[in-house]
This record gives C-alpha cells, sequence and structure tokens, in this order.
C-alpha cells in the first residue's frame, strides 16, 4: 500500500529523521493561510506540493515555489484541480523551501533474495531511480542491512564517502541511512525512500549551515502485514486506489492483473502460479494471478468472474479448483450461477479434481463449459479458446 507524502513524512519524522514541517491544503485560501504562516515561522519562500500516488510529480508542474503568499495561492490555484498521470489533485502540502545545493537519493527496500534489507544510495538525486538504473547503473550504491544488527556504521560511511557528501555531514547522513532501515522495520515497509535527500543552506544567526533534509517521502507498506498497523491501513487513499483492486480486496481475493488473455481463477497460490507456467507453456499469456483462497464459495467465485471479466483484455477463463474434500458438484452448480450472473461471456474451460468431479465435469458440459481432466490439458484448450473468442470477434480482412 503507498502512501501519501504527507504521511510518509510523518513516519520518517517518527524515526527522527530531519524532514521540514509542513501542512496540508485543500483550497488555494488554505494554500495562502499555510504560506502566511510558514512565512511567519521565518521561511522565505515556500514548496507547494501535488500530493499524489504517483512519480514525477515536479517534471509534471506539481510541485512549485513561491516567494509570497498570493504566489502560493496562484500556485494552489494551479496545483489543486490538475490532473497528473490521470489522477486529479485533491490536495498539497505547503512546506518551507529549501535552499538546495546538492540532491542525493537513499532508499531501502526488501530485498527478497538477499532476504535482508537493501540500502541503495546515489549522487544522482532529484532523477527518478530507474531512469539511473537504466542509464548510469553504476551510479547506484548498495549495501545490505545485517537482519539483526541493522546497518553498521562503516557501511554508511562506506556510503557517504561515494556520494562525496561533506565530511562534516557523514554522522547526520548515517543517521539518516540508519533511520530508513529503522522506519522499514517499525512500520513494516516494502519501500522506503527519499529522493531528494538534499543537501541544504539553512541560514544561521552567524552566517550559513549546510544540513541533509528529507525533502521527498514515498513509503509502501507490505499488505500482508497491515494487520498488524490498522493505523497505518486507516491512511488507505480510496480515491487514487484502482477499483478493481479495491473490489478484490474487499472480496478477500488475491487478485493481480498482468496484462494476457487468459483469466484464471484457481484456488491456492501455488497452483495459481503453476496454471500461470502452463497457459504461457501452451503459447497463450495469463491476464492475471488469482487465488480464490480456501474451499470454493460460489459468492467468491462469483466475484472473481467479475473481476475477470472487467478486465476488457480476457479472450477466455481457466478454472483450475482443487477440491480436495470440497465437492466439485457445488463448485460447478457455483460456477454456472456465477456466468449466468455476469455481463459479458466468454468460454470457460474448467478443471475440478475432487469429490464428484465426475458429476461437476458432467453439470459443466452441459451448460456450455469446456472441461479437462488434467492441467495441461485445460492450459492448452483455454489456449485454443481465446484464439477463437478472440478471432471471431475481429472483422476478418476483406
Ligand atoms: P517528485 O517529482 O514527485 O519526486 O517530487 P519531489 O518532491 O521530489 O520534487 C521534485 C523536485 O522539486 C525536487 O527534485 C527538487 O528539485 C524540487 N524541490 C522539491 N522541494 C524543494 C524545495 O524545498 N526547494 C527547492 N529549491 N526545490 C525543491
Ligand atoms: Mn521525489
Amino acid at each position: 500500500m503507498k502512501l501519501q507524502e504527507h504521511h510518509a513524512r510523518r513516519l520518517l519524522a517518527a524515526q527522527g529523521l530531519p524532514v521540514p514541517p509542513s501542512r496540508l491544503a485543500t483550497t488555494p485560501d488554505e494554500v495562502a493561510e499555510a504560506a502566511a504562516s510558514l512565512m511567519a515561522d521565518g521561511a522565505e519562500r515556500v514548496v507547494i506540493k501535488a500530493q499524489v500516488l504517483v512519480g514525477g510529480r515536479g517534471k509534471a508542474g506539481g510541485v512549485r515555489l513561491a516567494g509570497s503568499v498570493d504566489e502560493a495561492r496562484t500556485a494552489g490555484t494551479a496545483i489543486l484541480g490538475m490532473s497528473i498521470k490521470g489522477i486529479t489533485v485533491r490536495r498539497v502540502l505547503v512546506a518551507p523551501a529549501a535552499h538546495i545545493v546538492r540532491e542525493l537519493y537513499l532508499s531501502a527496500v526488501v530485498d527478497r533474495a538477499a532476504r535482508r534489507i537493501l540500502v541503495m544510495a546515489s549522487a544522482e538525486g532529484g532523477v527518478e531511480i530507474e531512469e539511473v538504473a537504466r542509464t548510469k547503473p553504476e551510479a547506484i550504491l548498495r549495501e545490505h542491512a545485517h537482519p539483526h544488527l541493522g546497518l553498521f556504521d562503516f557501511q554508511a560511511r562506506r556510503l557517504g564517502l561515494e556520494l562525496g557528501i561533506p565530511a562534516d555531514q557523514h554522522h547526520g547522513f548515517a543517521a539518516i541511512a540508519k533511520g530508513l532501515v529503522a522506519t522499514m522495520l517499525a512500520d513494516d515497509c516494502d519501500l522506503v525512500e527519499v529522493n531528494p535527500l538534499a543537501l541544504v543552506e539553512v541560514p544561521t544567526g552567524k552566517g550559513i549551515r549546510l544540513e541533509l533534509q528529507c525533502l521527498d517521502a514515498k513509503v509502501t507498506i507490505d499488505e500482508s502485514a497491515l494487520a498488524r498497523h490498522p493505523d497505518l491501513e486507516a491512511l488507505r487513499d480510496l480515491d487514487e486506489e484502482d477499483p478493481t483492486d479495491r473490489a478484490a480486496r474487499e472480496e478477500g481475493i488475491n487478485y493481480i492483473r498482468l496484462g494476457g488473455t487468459i483469466g484464471c481463477i484457481v484456488n491456492g497460490a501455488g497452483l495459481a502460479m503453476t496454471t500461470m507456467d502452463l497457459i504461457k507453456r501452451a503459447g497463450g499469456e495469463p491476464a492475471n494471478f488469482l487465488d480464490i483462497g480456501g474451499g470454493a464459495r460460489a459468492d467468491r467465485v462469483e466475484a472473481a468472474l467479475r473481476l475477470i471479466l472487467a478486465d476488457r483484455g480476457v479472450e477466455a477463463v481457466l478454472v483450475n479448483i482443487f477440491g480436495g474434500i470440497t465437492r466439485g458438484d457445488e463448485v460447478a452448480r457455483g460456477l454456472i450461477a456465477a456466468r449466468g450472473a455476469q455481463v459479458r461471456d466468454v468460454p470457460m474451460v474448467v478443471r475440478i479434481v475432487g469429490t464428484n468431479s465426475d458429476e461437476a465435469h458432467r453439470l459443466l458440459r452441459d451448460a456450455r463449459f469446456i472441461t479437462a481432466a488434467s492441467l495441461d490439458e485445460a492450459a492448452e484448450r483455454a489456449v485454443a479458446a481465446a484464439r477463437r473468442h478472440s478471432a471471431a470477434r475481429q472483422p476478418s480482412p476483406a
């Protein structure tokens, strides 16, 4: 689950990271008010930032600087209501604008292969990291955190040295790098990214001091860990969640859209992955990963079918239910009813294993389903059915 920047900033600040103060505004007047208050506290300029769950807001015009309350209101008017990558901006963050000397990149992610938290840093800050990875992969530095002892000082120092930050900033940098790891652990994050981590000039009574500040924050929480964090679950942005993802979550169905033509309804995550592999081997592309979970309750099957058919790219559905003690004929009746309740129909190939599977297949064949005894056969039939269905819809070239 992605968090909005203003929420992500709070999590970082809670771990003691240097995050400048900020306010949230939903109207140009509120932007002006927030700017006036920050300026009364000494800010010369403010930055107004669109709060949407997509990257590249800066490039899209969703991040603007303002040197007066009026300019802030104008910037707020421009940003509120604008569309960034298809998402309408409803809220902006207003913060004192930093005097940036250098922009760095720093993040922590779960490295599943290494089974550790990986800390990544780059001197190419401000740029999207995918861009750096593509054009200049050697510019991304990596250190794995120890699973129990965290990131060691020497590792943080090594990163700092390679980034070329000033000597007097190493201590602060190490604290920030460790703070990212601490945030990962405290909030069960998949990702904590600060881009830019900026070296900024801060005016003091006597002159100017350099300091590292987290000027942007991107945090995603492990969906499977949210049960442990009701306070974080409450931050979910329902406006920006994909409607299909939302429906799947509400039905308790594990669904991931993949873009192929063969929809899959399977019980069990391992079986679902195997089914996808066999579809590929048979020359097709799975449209989704979908695990309807234990048993195969009729209402779940219907909800799963609805999710799959909402994807207009789906040309056929493969249902693979390993029943065990679940009664196959009941699953079959559930499938027949579920299919009847849909607004769109595509060929459906079913393989049911378990109690009463013969009876199940007989019922299904009578109801225009294609049945298969083995999983290989089911995959081949689904691929063929998808091709036929797609060809029948396209007008043949004259
Ligand atoms: P993103 O484009 O969605 O990643 O949004 P960011 O918060 O990273 O902002 C984009 C860019 O705006 C940054 O890389 C900075 O160059 C600039 N920016 C953001 N905050 C400030 C600030 O406080 N002061 C200045 N001068 N520039 C800023
Ligand atoms: Mn950024």
